[in-house]
């Protein structure tokens, strides 16, 4: 006697999803093209036919702890041959979304945030946020100074961090306020990562061994964590968006945006090093290489962010707000980082502080809110990656 299953479809899944970019997906009539052209599925139990017919079918505990649909890169070879114009790599897109939300919401307290930052309704009220609390850091550093100065110098510490120069970011808010208020918030956004990637990780391997993906019995975490480096390597070398045929260019912006913050994460450890180890306070000299490295870097994330809306406004159809939110503030890092320090070298000190406001209030965007929006593919796709390598995802 055949086994007999019994489909339990969850609607509301099935709408989010369509909601997030997934709307083509019941056009999908399983002919399979989409997994045969794409050029990273695996041989056994390929994407993203399977994942089409599971989400049209509302199986959504069969989707959100899959790592498959975290190793597609989004290249758009399969929507291109889809003879049904079911768009399977939009479709995965929107899965990665929903799966987003579904974890982050289950953190504790700030799981709220979660369905804010999706909605575009609510992005005033995120961006009051920040621009409330730094306005009252930039009153506190501009006319309290005399009395932070005394209790800073109670607890044996110098309150301004700042040289002689007659602009300085940190005349408008102090280096000290940045950094207490930025430093914990990365740090609470790394717990959130962390709760959510241990839950991530063992769905992730129950889904596995349930649908024959690996030949691990247990998730050995030790084993795990040693695989990340050999990842790494392909994630730097954009390995897998290379084989992409549809979208190459994607892989160039993708790479320059990459690489941009990476370069802004290593001069902002030195720049750390400088203050608070060798008690150098910025600004620093042009002529250091640390600033060349920050000045490139800076150019890299606004060229790859204009290459990547230029690609966005060439496909109408890809008008996904997570999507436009995650663009738009990558350019305003990379644009108003460049311009505070063009428009302190000219002398403007109004328009260097203004547009430092904008810039650290995008900077909190990208903290704060990183576990929630788009940007925690970065990190959910390397935990699915190395998984996919370290349990011989074939
Ligand atoms: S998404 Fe398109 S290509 Fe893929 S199985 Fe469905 S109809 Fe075929
Ligand atoms: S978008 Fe590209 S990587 Fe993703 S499933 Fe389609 S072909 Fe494969």
């Amino acid at each position: 006697m055949s086994n007999q299953y019994i489909i339990q479809p969850d609607l509301t899944f099935i709408n989010e999803v369509v909601g997030l970019g997934g709307d083509t997906l019941k056009k999908c009539f399983q002919c399979a093209t989409c997994s045969v052209a794409c050029p990273i599925a695996p041989e056994n139990s390929p994407f993203p036919r399977k994942e089409m017919i599971a989400a049209s079918w509302g199986l959504k505990d069969k989707l959100v702890g899959s790592a498959d649909i975290w190793l597609c890169h989004e290249c758009g070879d399969c929507t291109a041959l889809c003879p049904r114009g079911a768009k399977p790599g939009q479709t995965l897109s929107a899965i990665r979304s929903y799966a987003i939300s579904e974890y982050s919401s289950s953190v504790p307290v700030v799981g709220k945030l979660s369905k804010m930052v999706t909605d575009p309704k609510k992005l005033a009220l995120l961006t009051a946020i920040p621009a409330a609390w730094l306005a009252l850091m930039a009153i506190i550093t501009m006319f309290m100074g005399g009395v932070m100065e005394k209790i800073f110098h109670v607890i044996g510490l110098h309150w301004y961090h700042v040289t002689d120069a007659p602009i300085a970011q940190a005349r408008f808010i102090s280096t000290w306020l940045v950094d207490m208020t930025f430093v914990p918030v990365f740090n609470i956004s790394l717990l959130i990562f962390a709760y959510t990637l241990y839950k991530m990780l063992s769905d992730m391997h129950a889904n596995a061994l349930a649908e024959g993906k690996t030949d691990k019995e247990t998730l050995d975490y030790k084993a795990y964590f040693n695989t990340i480096p050999t990842v790494l390597k392909k994630v730097l070398k954009h390995t897998q968006f290379n084989e992409c045929g549809e979208n190459k260019n994607r892989g160039t912006a993708h790479m320059m945006v990459l690489f941009g913050f990476i370069g802004c994460l290593i001069v902002t450890t030195i720049g750390f090093g400088f203050l608070y180890v060798l008690g150098k306070p910025g600004p620093y000299s042009q002529w250091w290489p640390f600033k060349w490295l920050g000045n490139i870097s800076g150019i890299a994330i606004v060229f790859g962010a204009v290459l990547m809306i230029k690609e966005r406004l060439g496909k109408p159809d890809l008008n996904a707000y997570k999507d436009w939110y995650l663009l738009g503030l990558v350019l305003t890092l990379g644009a108003t980082g460049l311009l505070t320090q063009m428009a302190r070298l000219a002398g403007m000190e109004i328009a260097t502080y203004a547009i430092y406001y904008i810039h650290l209030i995008a900077v909190f965007h990208l903290f704060a809110y990183l576990p929630f929006s788009k940007l925690a593919h970065a990190v959910y796709r390397l935990a699915a990656m190395t998984y996919a390598e370290y349990a011989n995802r074939k």
